[in-house]
């Protein structure tokens, strides 16, 4: 499909790029992809896949926009105050670019609903906020050959990786790194600690940063890299996060 004037205008400053250029763009416009969470990681990831021209845009959360939220969560506005957060973030991206075809879909991800959920969409962020899910996405994500970018905050901090387990060693997968989910309520949540709002953008923005790099092929993957933000200290550091051979989702079968 040949891009439009209008469209020729949008992306300018992707096309004058080389390592993006009309052929990346059309790799964009054609790329399907689902945000796990409409909170604090999801929405900078949202608003800038949006503004790129991620031709769709999956978006689950089962959630309602609350007073609280508005102090990071910038794909809502005060007067979504009450309502789903899927139709809210919706709504703000059809403002940012009308072309995005966004899906919403309120729900939880469940052992019932991921398979035909993520099967739907060519990669996922992980922008949820609890074990479960993320988890649920990881062995999902794995068994279904679905790169999975996964970021994750503290009130001071956070991290973000790439899994592409399913490409075979070195490649790791969540589950190597952390085998098995801390208890529930165990980790205390954004919603209980607090966090300093523009730490989810940094996250949410590198983490959109990687989902683009990922559909365009270039660069280096951060899959086998934990990066690590440390925002009292404004530091950065890399570790490097070995395959487990006996990890229960992609080790080998004995
Ligand atoms: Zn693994």
């Amino acid at each position: 499909m040949e891009l439009s004037e209008a469209q020729f205008e949008r992306y300018a400053r992707h096309l004058v790029l080389d390592e993006v250029g009309e052929e990346g763009q059309q790799k964009l416009l054609a790329a399907k992809v689902l945000v796990v969470g409409a909170g604090g990681l999801g929405s900078p990831v949202l608003l800038y896949l949006a503004a790129a021209g991620i031709g769709t845009l999956g978006v689950i959360d089962d959630d309602t926009v609350d007073l609280s939220n508005l102090q990071r969560q910038i794909v809502h506005p005060t007067e979504s105050i009450g309502t789903a957060k899927v139709t809210s973030a919706r709504r703000t991206l059809a403002q940012i670019n009308p072309e995005v075809k966004v899906e919403t879909h309120q729900a939880r991800l469940t052992e019932k609903n991921v398979a035909d959920i993520i099967g739907a969409y060519d990669l996922v962020a992980d922008g949820s906020d609890n074990f479960a899910t993320r988890y649920l996405l990881n062995d999902a994500c794995f068994r279904l050959k679905r790169p999975l970018i996964g970021a994750a905050l503290s009130p001071f901090d956070g991290q973000l990786s790439t899994f592409k387990a399913y490409l075979g060693p070195p490649h790791p997968c969540y589950r190597c790194l952390f085998r098995d989910a801390p208890p529930p309520d165990s980790v205390p949540r954004c919603e209980t600690v607090g966090i300093l709002g523009a730490i989810a953008g940094v996250m949410g923005t590198l983490q959109a940063t990687e989902v683009l790099k990922e559909i365009l092929g270039i660069g280096e993957s951060l899959s086998g890299t934990l990066l690590v933000y440390d925002a009292l200290r404004a530091d950065f550091h890399k570790i490097k996060l070995p395959r487990d051979p006996d990890c229960p989702t992609c080790g080998t079968p004995r």
